[in-house]
């Protein structure tokens, strides 16, 4: 298969691309649209499928181009809210996970980014062995794609906070957010897409300058640089101090409130104490902060803060005027942490010495 790594993914183009492309195959420009049209809007996997296209063009599109199509390799589907856990098999074997959860508003869909993580936060299971790639644009996508198709509804809500640090993936997500946001596409609001960030500072101020309606979260989970260097290693790179700057230079540039998720760590960053330095940190700016009770990961070694701490933590914040949420915990009963049903699989694929 060493043909198809030269050869180019239909479903990673955008459509002045796929223009590009066919006008130099001698194709009228209008065919592009139509093929953007199957692949994003009506999301066929397969060329033959593309039925308002010559049998002649339709052999070309198969010889000359790939198209990504991710397996479902494995569903777990919540009995009490419905949530339902893909695990997807990606064309050279590799897998990643999303997450479909159903809300008032609307299906929400929480992608990966990458396959593994390299920033190593300390509670985390997708980064416990590393980075193994980024993921192309199109692999985004499609999780989204095959979503709608499992289900057959539409999904309205967009969350890129799966395995992987999107802002080490920089290039491709920002492509994958204009596509996923088109209105070639599947035409998302740009209000409905949220990125999370353990914090890598230039990346936000890129981001920042590109003026798009998304929301930006920042994984806080500490009021300190002290604390957080013992939770994430990305701050041994970057201060609160720049952090804070760049988001306060995000809403500045997009006037979008920014959302900064802090997970609860039993007796790591759960107290009164802390809960006084972070109303300090962020108090005057235009946030929100999600609570998450920590996701106990085995190898990780945290514990998850007790009930009543957790709403004492929300109260505290409250007081201050510091809008505060605890996140709602779906899928209770199939959610293994992030990055665990992967980890699993492939644990279990090691040990048959099947897959892999
Ligand atoms: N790399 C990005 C997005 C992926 S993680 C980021 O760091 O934001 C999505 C969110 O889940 C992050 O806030 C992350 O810190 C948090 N998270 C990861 N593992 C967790 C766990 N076991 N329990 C609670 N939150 C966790």
């Amino acid at each position: 298969m060493i043909e198809n790594e030269t050869k180019k993914d239909l479903k990673n183009l955008t459509l002045s691309e796929l223009t590009e492309e066919f006008l130099a195959l001698g194709e009228k420009k209008f065919r592009a649209k139509q093929v953007y049209e199957w692949i994003h809007q009506k999301l066929v996997d397969d060329v033959d499928a593309m039925t308002n296209l010559s049998g002649a063009f339709r052999e070309q599109l198969k010889n000359n181009y790939t198209m990504t199509h991710l397996e479902i390799e494995d569903l777990q589907i919540s009995k009490e809210d419905g949530t339902r856990k893909y695990l997807f098999r990606l064309a050279d074997g590799n897998y990643v996970e999303s997450v479909l959860m159903r809300y008032k508003y609307g299906n929400s869909v929480c992608i990966s980014s990458q396959v593994g993580c390299r920033m190593g936060c300390k509670f985390c299971a997708s980064t416990l062995d590393g980075l193994a790639r980024n993921l192309a644009s199109a692999e985004m996508l499609d999780q989204i794609y095959q979503i709608t198709k499992d289900t057959g509804e539409r999904v309205s809500h967009v969350v890129v906070m799966g395995t992987g640090e999107p802002m080490d993936n920089y290039d491709n997500l920002l492509k994958f957010i204009h596509m996923l946001t088109n209105e070639d596409g599947l035409h998302l609001s740009q209000r409905d897409v949220t990125v999370s960030t353990c914090g890598i500072v230039p990346r936000m101020r890129q981001l920042a300058d590109e003026k798009l309606q998304i929301t930006l979260a920042l994984s806080l989970h500490a009021p300190t640089d002290e604390k957080r260097k013992a939770l994430m290693p990305i701050a041994n790179s970057y201060s609160l101090e720049e952090l804070m700057d760049a988001c306060r230079y995000y809403f500045k540039q997009t006037g979008r409130r920014l959302t900064f998720e802090y997970s609860l760590v039993k007796g790591k960053n759960d107290g009164k104490e802390e809960a006084a330095e972070l109303i300090r940190l962020i108090k005057g700016m235009n946030c929100h902060v999600n609570l998450i009770p920590v996701n106990p990961v085995k190898e990780c070694g945290m514990e998850e803060t007790d009930r009543g701490d957790v709403i004492s933590f929300q109260k505290e914040l409250e007081k201050a005027h510091i809008q505060a949420t605890i996140r709602r915990e779906m899928g209770r009963d199939i959610d293994g942490a992030c990055g665990q049903l992967r980890r699993r699989h492939s644990q279990n694929s090691d040990s048959r010495g099947t897959l892999k």
